[in-house]
């Protein structure tokens, strides 16, 4: 059995003649298909180490108060093996386990006190509610947790100590060595999160690809294709299914939030009574709605990410600063903020997350691929305000969508900053590696390439249009192309 599972998830990673990366570590989600008594045995587990964290904190709470000392991780193990020996609930937890929550109020002090250091806002490790503890982990693989293989199937099964085997289903992009697992409790349902230990490889395509981020479009992209001296821009717009489950998704948020007023002024008071079972439901159902939602986001951007990797040999974009632009829409007393009730609200917040994950998702994609990856200071360079064809500065808010230079140029805003974006980053390529991109080819041994460009040749095999830069039948379909001409306002809205 255990080598079947070995040679499962060990296999090669690479597919032939790629570049690999690594070992690095990858996080793998697998959803968790427990048994009844295996599900009551999940809720309680976590319920124990909820109450470890707790006690664990009061611990180094009182120690402080009274002694005036600090406790660290390695004091509060000791402490809990002697715990553990008079207490049948902490003993009913693995070990190795609860140390797992040990370790995890331990990062949480650091954090605190590393705030305190930086001038920050200390936010004070706190006591949590079992029903929304996040869950508890798992160290050693094949000491207190296992991945099985089941017989006539695809999926693994994990036992996990004193809790017991459950059936999994999710897959690796990447075979690795397991190290670590965690479960957790997202939108009612149980989840794995392996951390995997491997050597992943990726193809990547060529040319250059600075992108912009926005609410209107998903991202506008320049592109430079190799050969080409003018880039090409094209959009991808937000999905509609997105927007129709954002829509569904505040209309239950408010139907709750009604019910929940109702139910405080009948009661005459903020908490403490009882919630109908019919409001209950239909917290579970919000949860899992938000679940989905955040699930079919995320699949959007990982696929967005692999086919612009797929397609580039670089890529450029702003490093994102997602507490500055939330900020920047309620804008400063002297200068207030335009659409600033647009861009509050549920989706606002969700579209900032999402735009700080498709950053890290391009990011360790470009690296398994082996391609440059260049981020711009936004502070500096003010993608969005600075003219891409003649450098000057037009302040916009962000209600103004149209850049208008007095120079000529007249785009859309997204436009103009990625154009200005993928200036940039050439010229910093070139820089740093004193010849222009795509520049002198080097194969995978170092050597360099003297014959036709094997990025552009593979590529052709590969039945990519190079003039518009994505492949026939890859998952997203750009909206619009415009190749180096601006338009007027009028005509692209
Ligand atoms: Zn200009």
């Amino acid at each position: 059995m255990l080598a079947t599972v070995q040679r499962r998830l060990m296999m090669n990673a690479s597919p032939a003649g790629l570049p690999v990366l690594g070992p690095v570590e990858r996080k793998v989600t697998y959803r968790l298909y427990p048994s009844k008594t295996v599900r009551e045995e999940l809720f309680r587990t976590r319920w124990v180490h909820c109450f470890l964290w707790n006690l664990a904190l009061e611990e180094r709470r009182r120690a402080w108060k009274e002694e005036k000392r600090s406790i660290g991780f390695a004091e509060q193990c000791r402490w809990l093996t002697e715990l553990r020996s008079c207490s049948a609930l902490l003993s009913s937890i693995n070990a190795q386990s609860a140390q797992v929550t040990l370790k995890r109020l331990d990062l949480a002090f650091q954090a605190f006190f590393r705030r305190i250091r930086q001038g920050e806002k200390p936010g004070f490790p706190r006591f949590k509610h079992p029903g929304r503890f996040s869950g508890f982990g798992f160290k050693q693989h094949e000491g207190d947790w296992r991945l099985i293989a089941r017989e006539r199937s695809a999926h693994l099964k994990l036992r996990l100590s004193g809790i017991g085997e459950i059936p999994i289903r999710g897959k690796a992009r990447t075979p690795g060595e397991p190290r670590t697992c965690e479960i957790f409790l997202s939108g009612g349902r149980w989840h794995a999160s392996v951390t995997m230990r491997c050597r992943p490889a990726r193809e990547h395509g060529c040319g250059a690809e600075a992108f912009d981020l926005g609410t209107e479009r998903f991202l506008t992209s320049a592109r430079l294709e190799p050969g080409k001296s003018e880039p090409v821009v094209f959009e991808v717009a937000n999905p509609r299914h997105l927007r129709k489950a954002l829509k569904k998704l505040r209309k239950l948020g408010r139907t709750i939030s009604r019910k929940m007023e109702a139910a405080i002024r009948k009661h005459g008071k903020r908490k403490g009574f009882r919630i109908s079972k019919r409001l209950r439901k239909q917290y579970e159902l919000l949860a899992r709605m938000h679940a989905k939602v955040a699930n079919v986001r995320k699949d959007f951007l990982h696929k967005q990410s692999a086919a612009m990797v797929r397609r580039s040999g670089l890529l450029i974009t702003e490093e994102l600063e997602p507490k500055r632009m939330t900020a920047s829409a309620r804008g400063s007393q002297k200068k207030p903020g335009k659409r600033v009730r647009q861009k509050a609200g549920l989706n606002r917040e969700m579209l900032d997350a999402s735009f700080g994950a498709f950053g890290a998702m391009v990011g360790y994609k470009a690296e398994e691929a082996g391609i440059g990856y260049l981020e711009a200071q936004a502070r500096t360079l003010k993608p969005s305000q600075r003219c891409h064809r003649c450098g000057g500065v037009v302040e916009k808010t962000l209600g103004d969508r149209w850049h208008e230079c007095a120079c000529g140029a007249s785009c859309h805003r997204d436009e103009n900053s990625a154009l200005g974006l993928l200036d940039w980053g050439l010229a910093k390529w070139e820089k740093d590696h004193g010849f222009a991109f795509p520049g002198p080819k080097v194969d995978g041994n170092g050597k360099e390439w003297t014959g036709t460009d094997p990025c552009v040749e593979r590529e052709a095999l590969a039945g990519w249009n190079l003039a518009a830069g994505w492949k026939s039948g890859a998952m997203h379909t750009p909206v619009k192309l415009t190749a180096g001409k601006r338009e007027t306002p009028s005509q692209s809205r």
